[in-house]
């Protein structure tokens, strides 16, 4: 099988993902793709709008107009005309998104908005995500899973989320519950690609993990 130019990187919340691949993609002038924030755009659109009396899921998720374009490097994402980019990094927005994320509709819906993007893209794309290398481009050309103790990851979130009251057990308990919903759905549920390469973030400094990611696209002559 022909592998497809593609960089997937799949992990976990809070196991570095979005840092590493935006600093990748800036190194190497790649198209990065946030598929987070679409799944999140989604989920709050559904919880928005979605009607449970008097709309059909289906044809509520069908009806959904996902328009995208780049703006300093990040997806800005509208819906229905709306910009989305700002609310979605809410708090209460992950959990919807684990929430909406494991319903089918939704996936194929995210999945054909991604292949679109990969389409329609003039530079390589670094797609991060839970499910890009193992189920939405399993060809792509380099695989890689990122991952780090629960610990670290909750940290983590906590130095993003400035102006939260969550304690750090809070935080904890919310991605226990976000890794066991992502992990445990029926449908392309979290799961490390078997050709993906493992690397555990926890005792490692961001530069070092950017610096491993370059060495293998460097040494597969990705870019
Ligand atoms: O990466 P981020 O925290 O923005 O993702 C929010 C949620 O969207 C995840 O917890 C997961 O449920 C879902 N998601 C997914 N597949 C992806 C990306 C995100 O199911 N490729």
């Amino acid at each position: 099988m022909d592998k497809q130019n593609i960089i997937a990187v799949d992990g976990p919340a809070g196991s570095g993902k979005s840092s590493v691949t935006k600093a990748i993609a800036k190194k190497f002038n790649l198209n990065h793709v946030d598929t987070g924030a679409i799944f999140r755009a989604i989920a709050l659109k559904i919880d928005d709008s979605f009607d449970e009396f008097d709309d059909d899921f289906n044809d509520f998720i069908d009806s959904i107009k996902l328009e995208y374009e780049k703006v300093d490097g990040d997806l800005s994402l509208k819906i229905d005309g709306v910009q989305m980019s700002g609310k979605i990094r809410e708090h209460h927005v992950s959990a919807l998104a684990s929430k909406h994320s494991a319903n089918i509709m939704v996936r194929k819906k995210v999945e054909n908005i991604e292949k679109q993007i990969v389409k329609d893209s003039k530079q390589l794309c670094i797609l991060e995500g839970r499910d890009i290398g193992a189920f939405v481009f399993p060809d792509a050309i380099l695989k890689i899973y990122l991952d780090a103790s629960v610990n670290v990851r909750a940290k983590r979130r906590m130095g993003e989320l400035e102006d939260s009251k969550l304690t750090l057990d809070e935080l904890i308990k919310d991605i226990k519950d976000r890794d066991d919903q992502d992990m445990n759905r029926v449908h392309a549920p979290l799961t490390k690609a078997e050709d993906a390469i493992l690397i555990d973030t926890s005792d490692l400094k961001f530069e070092d993990v950017v610096e491993k990611i370059s060495q293998l696209i460097t040494s597969k002559g990705i870019a």
